[in-house]
């Protein structure tokens, strides 16, 4: 039997990341199911046409040649004795295993949810679906789910000719990232993108003979695909309402598992000695408070993978959680958030005060300019900056990560006041204002009332 000194199973940007730096140093190996390793963050622009699929594919040689082996096979059982059960290969054994396995979508087990035109969305099986039905000319779409994902892809079908109706239990998009006053014209914009939002549903049945024909929500409301003449199917349904962690059987010991993943401590060890987990398979903590916070993304993923890297190469490094900087682009808007939202701070247990800001992105007199907007979320008691959001015309992953940095850093809206910032005509408002101040000014009036 093949033996490794470390076992990482799945081929995701954590497994990557992890062949990447240690590949070199012991002798390793990654195992993974699938073809390719995806670029799952572009799927909606390959569905829009702006890229070709292929350039959502990662090149193996990124595990490879870092001395890697790539075993194309998935792990049917993980072993007391130290060993793997493969669906295809031979048993191989290790000295230490890490799972990183991820998640797929969940699809709520509502009757209807086996026929045909259901689907989540992830893979490149279902990057291939959807294309095959656009393609096919079905041209009605449901999809459930408005938080980043959903929204990307209902842009995606719109963008290709479909009706697509988005269909949330929230009153607002982006529920998880911005707060409802923050999504408003972001709604506005998607209708005029051709996606019809609808709020406050829960969706409960579907209906149908063979395939999909009707998606029942628990308003009452009902979403009809059109009858074709030749009874052919006109209409699918797509769930991005968030994701399950992806568990392999394990038998001979007992590895902590909870409903949102594989429990870890900060140095990504489970409570079984040489036995780790890294990425979206585990159960995540905010680095805010400490308690389970849901909502999985690479920019987690990767930063896990790196702190039990550089641990295996003898370092000593602790994961302090997770702060949930995140963006997406809605129509015309970037969008972006961090730590909690208003909603979110106080659904656990704070008391907030809010700051709002307004300026342009470029100097007020220059012909390109456009606007942006942010909402500072701060702890009325602490002072603590909990989380921010901003909508803008110009991308935003800069100012987000500068804030998601303010709250690793337990910084005070007082520091934030104190923000040291650069100015200059092509690429912010003029030195007399600052978005991130102007929010944080606000909060401190606020806060003297
Ligand atoms: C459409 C879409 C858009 C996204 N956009 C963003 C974005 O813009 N920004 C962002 O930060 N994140 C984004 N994400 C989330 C991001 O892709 C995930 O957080 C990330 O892929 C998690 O990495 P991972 O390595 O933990 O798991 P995964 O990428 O899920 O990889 C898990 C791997 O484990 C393998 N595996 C599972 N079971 C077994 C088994 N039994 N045996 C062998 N192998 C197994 C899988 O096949 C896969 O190779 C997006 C996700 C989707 C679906």
């Amino acid at each position: 039997m093949k033996n490794y000194e470390i076992v990482v199973v799945g081929g995701g940007p954590a497994g990557v990341t992890l062949s990447k730096m240690l590949g070199k140093k012991y002798n390793m190996a990654v195992i993974r199911p699938e073809n390719y390793s995806m670029i799952y963050c572009a799927l909606p622009y390959a569905i829009e046409g702006l890229i070709d699929n292929e350039k959502t594919f990662k090149s193996d040689s990124l595990v490879t040649d870092a001395g890697v082996d790539l075993i194309r096979d998935k792990v049917t059982k993980i072993k007391g004795d130290r060993t793997l059960e493969l669906e295809k290969g031979e048993p191989i054994s290790f000295e230490k295993l890490i799972i990183a396995t991820g998640t797929v979508p969940f699809i709520p087990p509502i009757p209807g949810s086996e026929l045909e035109g259901v689907s989540g969305f992830k893979t490149e099986d279902d990057l291939l679906w959807i294309q095959e039905k656009i393609s096919k000319d079905i041209n009605d779409a449901v999809v459930v789910g408005a938080g980043a994902i959903g929204i990307e892809l209902s842009q995606a079908l719109a963008f290709k000719g479909m009706n697509v109706h988005l269909v949330d239990m929230a009153d607002s998009v982006l529920p998880n990232m911005i707060d409802k006053e923050m999504a408003l014209e972001l709604q506005y914009e998607m209708s005029n993108k051709g996606v019809n939002f609808v709020p406050n549903s829960r969706v409960v049945e579907l209906k149908g003979d063979k395939f999909v024909e009707e998606v029942v929500m628990d308003s009452g409301k009902v979403i009809k695909f059109p009858k074709s003449k030749d009874g052919k199917q006109t209409g699918i349904i797509v769930f991005a309402v968030g994701t399950k962690p992806v568990i392999p059987t394990i038998e001979g010991m007992d590895i902590e598992v909870e409903r949102d993943g594989i429990i870890v401590n900060s140095k990504m060890e489970t409570n079984v000695k040489d036995i780790y987990a890294v990425g979206d398979c585990v159960q995540f903590h905010s680095g805010i408070d400490g308690k389970v916070l849901s909502g999985k993304l690479a920019t987690n993923a990767v930063p896990m993978a790196k702190i039990l890297g550089f641990n295996l190469l003898g370092q000593n490094r602790e994961y302090k959680g997770f702060y949930n900087g995140a963006a997406t682009k809605v129509g015309k808007y970037f969008v972006g958030g961090t730590g909690f939202s208003e909603k979110t701070a106080i659904q656990r247990g704070f008391e907030v005060v809010c700051g709002y800001s307004e300026v342009t992105t470029k100097f007020p007199i220059m012909p390109t300019k456009k606007n942006k907007k942010m909402k500072l979320v701060v702890d009325k008691n602490t002072h603590r900056v909990l989380g921010a959001q901003i909508v803008s015309g110009e991308p935003v992953v800069g100012r987000v990560d500068l804030l998601t940095y303010s709250i690793q850093k337990k910084s005070t809206v007082e520091d934030l006041t104190e923000l040291s910032y650069a100015s200059q005509p092509h690429q912010s408002f003029y030195p007399a204002a600052n978005l991130v101040v102007l929010a944080s000014e606000d909060v401190l009036k606020k806060l003297k009332k």
